[in-house]
């Protein structure tokens, strides 16, 4: 098979957990490149810990996962980043006290120094609500534009694959449409999202299709009309 025909993304067989205990169980799933797809399940299903398998902060104990056939699984989270893949965590953790401008070199430490600039301005052309606060502490952002930050901070390793966890939680309504509208953009712009969030109508409606979890396994997956469409996707999202 020709590499192009490989998805951008793809997980198979992917079991990882902590202290022996497994809280993914031969996942497979995959990504395309242009496609935003939602990692569904209840709180404690295995979404937090697909994304940091994913993105090499916890070693998986099996299975692989393939950026455009290269495994991953075996690198570091740094050189997952290098390699293109590239995770913004729950909770956005930006630096508080740092510019949002050295929040964002935070997020080209892989970068090659004389790229850095040109990231920086492509990001902020990107997030304009960012360039005019550049020198602001990252703290006195409010909460959707400290999400936005987040991404920016993703996107200086100009990532092919984006994983984002709960990019949505606590924010006003505003901010939640630029953070989606976002998330769209960079699809249209050829990036593949991996996508967990906690509204399941949002998830449906950002992304084309998902795969359900359940206590770590994949219990459905398919187009997202299929999936809104399924009671028993609402049920296993509301862990019931
Ligand atoms: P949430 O949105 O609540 O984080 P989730 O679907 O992302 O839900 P995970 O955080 O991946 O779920 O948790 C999957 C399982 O792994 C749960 O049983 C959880 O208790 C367990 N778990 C998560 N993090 C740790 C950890 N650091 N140490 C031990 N167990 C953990």
């Amino acid at each position: 098979m020709n590499v192009s025909d490989d998805p951008l993304l793809q997980v198979r067989g992917l079991t990882a957990g902590y202290g022996g205990a497994p809280a993914l169980h031969a996942v497979d799933l995959k990504v395309d490149r242009g496609q935003v797809v939602a990692l569904l399940g209840a709180n404690g299903a295995g979404r937090t810990t697909l994304l940091r398998a994913v993105s090499g902060l916890l070693r998986p104990s099996a299975g692989e996962v393939l950026l455009a056939g290269r495994p991953l699984q075996r690198l570091s989270a740094a050189q997952v980043v290098g390699a293109g893949v590239a995770h913004v965590p729950e909770g956005r953790r930006v630096f508080a006290r740092l510019s949002v401008q050295d929040n964002l070199l935070m997020g080209a430490y892989t970068t090659s120094a004389g790229a850095v600039a040109t990231r920086l301005s492509e990001v902020l052309a990107l997030l304009p609500v960012l360039a005019e606060r550049s020198r602001q502490a990252a703290g006195t952002l409010s909460g959707g534009e400290q999400q936005l930050l987040a991404l920016g901070r993703a996107l200086m390793s100009r990532p092919q694959v984006l994983l984002l966890d709960e990019p949505t939680t606590g924010l006003a309504p505003q901010a939640v449409e630029q953070v989606l509208a976002l998330v769209a953009a960079l699809a249209g712009a050829g990036t593949a999202v991996l996508l967990v969030e906690q509204d399941l109508g949002l998830a449906l409606a950002a992304a084309s299709h998902g795969y359900v979890l359940e206590t770590g396994r994949v219990v459905a997956h398919g187009p997202s009309a299929q999936l809104a469409a399924d009671p028993s996707v609402a049920g296993a999202y509301l862990g019931g």
